[in-house]
């Protein structure tokens, strides 16, 4: 199906080129041939695999370290959410890992903000009749009540803009046309207010990039937490600081070109946690950590291998494979980086 890059083509053909932000954007969410709302691009026989699908571990660690922030809290009525939830699988993992924390489910409502249609329908089949609110925004969430908050992969899937350092200005990646195809360019280079911060450490010709749909997303969840109290666990691949091209595009489990197939193709950029950490103020932001060193402050070795007392064979291989996969440093271990938002006292597993 070329639908959507023929609307792309003539898009550009019309109004000239695009940034990569508005080429992700399309790409991903066009409500009739955007990728993530004409799939469920998860597990096997999708196009990539996600840390709750791999092992139920993750979801169970992560929930357990919010509801122990909940508990220092006082327990109150609160708000549970989670940002694009995929199959749903994380949020159905937190729920049973609290099912033993006294009153944690009768004080938790639970929302969801997600942007697919395809996929809100998969969630609620995953979450059963657990009740759940739906959100398009993060603005949508309440705030009269404590925020506990996750998102696992979420802010690698918002649209990014690129910039390549010339003088002391940035000449921004361009989607454009070349003999009628998708190409690839750049503008002329430009000062930029948003990245005047990063001429002190960028040489010419470096590589940066902005997420600028992150930056009130981070400001939303930021403002609850400092006035409602709660905490969030942000998780994805990324570093404290952008640099380097990392617009990359998965089908099939393989690096693709991103500009081949728009809309068939998973397009994902690495996140800059230092620009959503700073963008959360008034909320205090924790270091930041691998992921591998945060499940094992949480728990994985023990848990790990209480799951694996109770399995056998391949089952049990494949449980032990995926504890490596989830902590190795040469698998998601240290590619995958985790922060924390809160205001008091940061959740368990996280340092100030
Ligand atoms: N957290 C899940 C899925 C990650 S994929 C997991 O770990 O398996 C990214 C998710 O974010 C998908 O559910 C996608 O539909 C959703 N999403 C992407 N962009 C969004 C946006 N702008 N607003 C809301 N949801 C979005």
């Amino acid at each position: 199906m070329r639908a959507l890059a023929d609307l792309l083509t003539a898009r550009i053909a019309a109004t000239g080129p695009i940034t990569l932000a508005d080429y992700m954007a399309d790409c991903l969410l066009h409500p009739q041939h955007g990728y993530y709302a004409t799939r469920d691009p998860f597990g096997a026989g999708g196009d990539f695999t996600t840390a709750p699908e791999i092992s139920q571990m993750f979801g169970e660690l992560l929930g357990l370290s919010l509801a122990q922030a909940w508990l220092d809290h006082g327990s109150p009525a609160f708000t549970l959410a989670e940002l694009g939830p995929g199959r749903g699988t994380l949020m159905a993992d937190v729920l049973r890992a609290t099912r033993g924390v006294p009153g944690f489910h009768a004080a938790a409502k639970v929302h969801l903000v997600e942007a697919s249609a395809t996929l809100r329908r998969v969630q609620r089949q995953t979450l059963g009749d657990h009740p759940v609110i739906w959100a398009e925004e993060v603005t949508a969430l309440p705030d009269d009540a404590p925020l506990f908050l996750l998102a696992n992969e979420f802010f690698d899937a918002l649209p990014i803009r690129q910039f390549t350092r010339q003088g002391q200005g940035w000449a921004e990646t361009m989607v454009g046309l070349r003999d009628g195809r998708l190409t690839l360019g750049r503008s002329a280079p430009a000062p930029l207010a948003a990245l005047a911060h990063r001429l002190a450490d960028t040489r010419e010709g470096d590589v940066v990039e902005t997420c600028p749909s992150a930056l009130p997303i981070m400001a939303a969840i930021g403002a609850r937490i400092a006035r409602n109290g709660g905490a969030a666990i942000i998780v994805d691949y990324g570093d404290w600081q952008s640099l380097g091209d990392t617009f990359q595009a998965l089908k099939d489990h393989r690096f693709a070109d991103p500009l081949a197939a728009p809309g068939e193709a998973d397009l994902t950029a690495h996140v800059d946690f230092a620009a959503l950490a700073a963008a959360a103020t008034p909320a205090r932001a924790s270091q930041m950590m691998t992921q591998g060193a945060l499940l094992e402050r949480l728990g994985i070795a023990a848990r790990s291998a209480r799951l694996a007392q109770s399995l056998t064979g391949a089952r049990r291989d494949a449980h032990l494979a995926a504890t490596r996969r989830l902590t190795d440093p040469a698998e998601m271990g240290s590619l995958f980086k985790a922060l924390a938002l809160y205001r008091d006292t940061p959740p368990a597993g996280f340092d100030p």
